[in-house]
């Protein structure tokens, strides 16, 4: 280098490093002669060259000088360096010490450029260094050139660069982004593909099908084949429907529409089906808000719709054969005890179809020695939410004409959308009554004819019977005896049949007195006991019960009781009839060890003509209205009669009846 006399280091250095960059201070501070460098004043007019150029630069630069490259960088670099780390150490420091972590990459690199061979260019280039206390992954786009030291001869490496972290790392963030959005897009369309509701997407004003899922095709009875078709070609039977037109308003107005349980025919394996859905076309618009497609999306609901309409028809038939049977129909609250009864029902009550009717306006038509029975059954149907079912005179509240009703009702509890309530139907049984009470007049007349001679024969052959015991002809007095017996057994039928007409007709009387109950207990017993089969009966006494009822009655109930645990238990054993007094109630029980009764007839046993069917019974002869009529007396008397009974162990039946005030 060629310095001038009055060159002194100092103007050297502030002509070649000046400026107030941080780097140009640092540089002009720099102790270079402690380098293989020398003082500034000894380098060579390439380096003080390029120094200054590279202090000046803004853009990121980089020199290694001489063999050992000893390092310059400018403010513009400097960052790169971290905060803690190379900076400012790296100024006139050896590459190899500077950088030993990517020491291995660069210097091939470097030699090849002082080598003589072509400038170097990497773009984005990952160089980790180690900065702010920690290796860091560091892009760079760089190139190495060579800076020659005189004509021909390498003087050090240029770097150019700059630093792409950055760049990078926001371009992997993009990519990244562009992943995930491809990955939950194709979420989205397999969601969407396998979703219960049908969606479709028309595209542009012909509607084209776009993209079709599984169950719109499923709904329209086709395949993927449709798409890519314009739907009045795919659906060729909507061209007869209003939804092509619908369609095409949505597009050109813009506006989404919505439909509610709409009816649509779709061809599904070859032919039309009814199908209902709930469903919106939605517009799809571009930037500048043009409708360039529209979506459908539809919940199918025909199964929904088809059972409730079945359930319509149902209702409907219902009503009309109600109407047709001319059953009068009633509702009442159960809370607020509204009455509301159908035209027929106020019919039947002899009010007009017009007038309003009120629950007491009904009761009050009901003949009095009925009323209090219905009310009751109707406020005890309410209390144990069991269904009633009673058959009773009416008298027309208008046309005082007397009808025969069977009155049916249940109470339905609240639910969701009903109060707790009461309803029920009341058919007319006039003709049907009136043909039963000729019955019962018939039976009852015939019953009453044939008890004159059948009480005559009795009494004679009781004559007989007492004339006989003298003699010693046991055939003659023991053939009298089993005539007896039959005769009496006639006789309990007929009464049977007597107290039946007596009863269905309204007619029964009760004879009532104050009589020993144990007594009568012990007299009918007495009369039993010849037709005892293999069975002992016995009586397990209680002191005298008086009670004020009909004695003859009361007598048949008991005398009922024994007969049929004789006839039930052909097997059994014993029959043990006990009496217990408590609290103002007298309780008998007649116990066997007979056949027993299935838990499901127990229920109808008290039923008139009823009589449970098993191998067992169908060769004992009966009627099935002992025990019907043994209730129907007791009830007469304010009492009850109840059983409990197990198959194959045996029969209780129970009756309570008030004591003797
Ligand atoms: P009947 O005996 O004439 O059939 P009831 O009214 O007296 O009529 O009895 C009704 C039915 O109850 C009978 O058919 C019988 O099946 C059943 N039953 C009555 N008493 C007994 C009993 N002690 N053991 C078993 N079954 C009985």
């Amino acid at each position: 280098m060629q310095l001038s006399p009055e060159t002194t280091p100092q103007t050297l250095q502030q002509f070649y490093f000046d400026g107030d960059g941080e780097m140009a201070a640092l540089t002009r501070s720099y102790d270079w002669s402690k380098t293989v460098l020398g003082p500034p004043e000894h380098w060579s007019q390439s380096l003080l060259t390029t120094v200054s150029i590279m202090l000046k630069s803004r853009f990121p630069m980089f020199l290694w000088w001489g063999t050992e490259l000893i390092q310059f960088y400018n403010d513009a670099y400097r960052p790169s360096l971290g905060n803690e780390g190379k900076h400012p150490k790296a100024l006139g420091q050896y590459g190899e010490e500077c950088w030993p972590e990517i020491w291995p990459v660069i210097k091939p690199l470097i030699d090849q450029v002082l080598s003589g061979g072509a400038s170097t260019w990497s773009e984005d280039q990952l160089i980790p260094i180690y900065r702010n206390n920690r290796l860091e992954d560091v892009y760079w786009t760089f190139s190495y050139s060579k800076v020659n030291d005189g004509p021909g001869k390498p003087g050090g490496v240029l770097v150019i660069c700059s630093e792409t972290t950055e760049k990078v790392n926001t371009l992997h963030k993009m990519e990244k982004t562009v992943t995930e959005l491809a990955e939950s897009e194709s979420r989205l369309r397999y969601m969407l593909a396998d979703a219960p509701v049908a969606i479709a997407l028309f595209s542009g004003k012909e509607l084209l099908i776009e993209a079709a899922n599984k169950k719109v095709l499923e709904v329209w009875g086709k395949t993927e084949e449709v798409i890519g078709k314009p739907l009045h070609i795919a659906l060729p039977e909507l061209q007869e429907q209003p939804f092509l037109q619908i369609l095409n308003e949505v597009f050109n107005t813009g506006k989404p529409f919505h439909g509610n349980e709409v009816k649509a025919f779709l061809e599904q394996n070859h032919k039309l089906e009814e199908v209902y859905s709930n469903f919106v076309y939605q517009p799809l618009k571009n930037a500048e808000g043009e409708t360039t497609g529209i979506v459908l999306v539809a919940n199918i609901i025909t199964e929904q719709v088809v059972t409730r309409k079945k359930v319509e028809q149902a209702e409907e038939m219902l009503r009309l054969s109600i109407e047709a049977a001319n059953v009068g129909t009633w509702y009442m609250d159960v809370n607020t005890r509204n009455f509301i009864p159908s035209s027929r029902m106020k019919e039947l009550y002899g009010y007009y179809p017009h007038e309003e009717v009120s629950y007491d306006a009904v009761i009050n038509q009901i003949p009095e020695e009925y009323r209090n029975k219905v009310r009751l059954a109707v406020e005890q149907a309410i209390a144990s939410g069991e269904s009633y079912n009673i058959e009773h005179p009416v008298v027309g509240y208008h046309d005082q004409t007397q009808r025969w009703v069977r009155a049916l009702g249940k109470l339905y509890p609240k639910t969701a959308g009903h109060a707790a309530h009461f309803s029920g139907l009341t058919l007319d049984i006039t003709e049907q009554k009136r043909d039963e009470m000729r019955k019962n007049d018939f039976i009852g007349m015939v019953s009453h004819e044939l008890k004159t001679p059948l009480t005559s024969l009795n009494g004679y052959l009781q004559l007989l019977i007492a004339r006989m015991k003298k003699t010693e002809d046991t055939f003659i007095s023991t053939s009298l005896e089993k005539a007896h017996i039959q005769v009496k057994k006639m006789s309990t039928m007929i009464n049977g049949f007597l107290n039946i007409s007596r009863l269905e007709s309204g007619k029964i009387h009760l004879d009532l007195e104050v009589f020993d109950l144990d007594q009568l207990i012990m007299e009918i017993m007495e009369e039993t006991k010849p037709t005892l089969q293999h069975q002992t009966l016995t009586l397990f006494p209680c002191l005298p019960v008086s009670i004020y009822a009909d004695r003859e009655k009361i007598g048949s109930v008991i005398s009922n009781l024994l007969s049929n645990a004789i006839k039930y238990s052909p097997k059994g054993k014993k029959i043990e009839v006990s009496t217990q007094v408590s609290e103002g109630i007298v309780e008998v029980s007649v116990k066997d060890e007979g056949m027993g009764i299935k838990p499901q007839a127990i229920e109808k046993l008290f039923e008139r003509f009823y009589r449970v069917e098993t191998k067992h019974t169908q060769n004992i002869s009966g009627f099935g209205i002992g025990l019907y009529l043994c209730a129907e007396i007791l009830l007469h008397h304010g009492g009850k009669i109840w059983v409990e009974s197990e198959i194959g162990v045996g029969s209780t039946f129970y009756f309570s009846l008030p004591l003797a005030p």
